[in-house]
């Protein structure tokens, strides 16, 4: 049997950060990837999403710019665009896996416990000093009649010919961010979510204003409403829910995700979770001794996040390698929705502080500056919250919103105050940057 100092299970961003940190020791690795090299983000979220997000944009600015200079506003052929998309794509995964084998051996297929220190892979025994879970999420399926006719994301995100009529199942970011991308696009689409709630982390006011600016641009939504079966007609898919029946060709469940847990075998290890993830302390040790887990598939409080799975390998790799024997500590954590306009958000959420004496609540429209303006981005509106004069929190509602608030964050993370800010830097003008030292107090 191999043996190894470390064993990598999943390539994910969160195991791919660890073993390129790994590669600059002598330490002998083994990476294990059932699926994709890369994991989620590369082939299934955020970098084809983002992609896909430069040609909605293009189309939903020029509709936001009709009579104000722009005549004809663009429109997006799905089937091109995703030929460049899977041109760009589709080599990622061999060349992942080749970088990864340049340092490490690799190995193809799921790993199961057999127990702490040792896994199998298609048959095969490996041995690991130090056995590193990094295994992610999934998609979750509704279980109702008809499962089998439900796409998830992963679909979408390489479907080469655009459906006349889309529903996509959750409230969530995953939902609303391709809902965006197929109706701009030209899809017919209906968002179906079971509360009246979008975006449950992000300030309720901003995503009321985001469904509301979504239901002007044509997208559908069916709040309160849970699906309960899906039927093939002949006319198409009928969707049964809760408050009657609809029709549509093609059904995204985006109703959230779970942790990659169930092929592992944890229970030959010892090594607890739950439906949130793998429980670990506050080293990322798992209940099994010298067993780590990292990113999505860890239970923890912080967002599942690409930046937060590659923090974790980073701590990972400090920790094994004696350089940080400290608990981990996690940062200040933005975070946005790439809808049209997106939101982001960092720090203290005005929802929670609404009533608290120590906190004070800003709201700032910010159409009126030329730079929106020119974009007639009418939504865009910046909130800001102070406590005893420093900035603790900042979200915003706006075409820009997650490059915007991006500003935010060193003030925020850093505790700079007003004075140290405006004494420090001068920021490109004009940009929302620039108006960072004035908004400070
Ligand atoms: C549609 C979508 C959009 C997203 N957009 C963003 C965004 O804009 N910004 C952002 O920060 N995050 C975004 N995310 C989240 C981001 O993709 C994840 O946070 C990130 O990929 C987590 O990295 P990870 O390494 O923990 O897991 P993953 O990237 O999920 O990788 C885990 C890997 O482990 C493999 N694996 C699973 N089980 C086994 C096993 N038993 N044996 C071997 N291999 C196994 C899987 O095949 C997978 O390749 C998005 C996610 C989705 C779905």
């Amino acid at each position: 049997m191999k043996s190894y100092d470390e064993i990598l299970i999943g390539s994910g961003p969160a195991a791919y950060r660890l073993s390129n940190l790994l590669a600059t020791t002598d330490h002998r690795v083994l990476v294990v990837e059932g699926f994709e090299y890369g994991g989620t983000c590369p082939n299934y979220g955020c970098e084809p999403k983002i992609f896909l997000e430069g040609a909605a944009r293009a189309v939903l600015q020029s509709q936001q710019l009709l009579g104000r200079g722009i005549k004809t506003p663009a429109t997006l052929d799905w089937s091109a665009l995703m030929k460049t998309k899977l041109d760009r794509f589709n080599p990622w995964p061999g060349q992942t896996s080749e970088i990864i084998s340049k340092s490490h051996d690799v190995v193809d297929g799921y790993a199961r416990f057999v127990n702490a220190h040792t896994i199998e892979v298609a048959g095969q025994h490996y041995h690991g000093k130090n056995i590193i879970i990094a295994t992610g999420q999934t998609p979750n399926i509704l279980d109702i009649p008809g499962k089998d006719l439900l796409h998830t994301s992963y679909d979408v995100l390489s479907m080469t010919e655009l459906p006349k009529k889309m529903a996509f199942i959750g409230g969530g970011f995953v939902a609303l961010e391709l809902a965006t991308l197929v109706a701009a696009a030209g899809a017919d689409v209906t968002i179906i979510v079971h509360s009246d709630r979008l975006l449950r982390e992000f300030p309720v006011n901003e995503t009321i204003a985001l469904g509301k600016d979504m239901a002007k641009r044509g997208i559908h939504f069916a709040y309160n409403t849970n699906l309960q079966a899906i039927q093939q007609t002949k006319q198409g898919l009928l969707l049964q829910t809760d408050k009657g029946t609809m029709t549509s060709d093609y059904v995204v469940d985006a109703t959230g995700r779970h942790p990659n847990i169930d092929r592992l075998g944890l229970e030959k290890a010892d090594i607890q979770h739950d439906r949130h993830g793998i429980a670990v302390d506050s080293h990322l040790m798992t209940s099994a001794k010298d067993v780590y887990a990292i990113g999505d598939v860890v239970n923890r409080k912080q967002p599942k996040l690409t930046p937060v799975a590659e923090f974790e390998g980073q701590y990972l790799f400090d920790l094994l390698t004696g350089q940080n024997p400290e608990p981990i500590h996690y940062p200040t954590v933005a975070r946005a929705t790439f809808t049209f306009p997106e939101i982001a958000q960092v720090g203290i959420n005005p929802d929670d502080v609404q009533k608290k004496a120590d906190y004070q609540i800003k709201t700032i429209p910010l159409n009126g500056a030329s730079l929106y303006a020119g974009q007639n981005d009418q939504t865009t509106t910046l909130t800001l919250v102070f406590s005893h004069h420093q900035l603790v929190g900042a979200s915003e509602i706006g075409d820009h919103a997650a490059d915007d608030i991006n500003n935010f964050l060193p003030v925020i993370g850093l505790k700079i105050s007003g004075q140290q800010y405006r004494q420090a830097l001068i920021a490109i003008y004009p940009a929302l940057a620039d108006k960072v030292a004035s908004l400070l107090q």
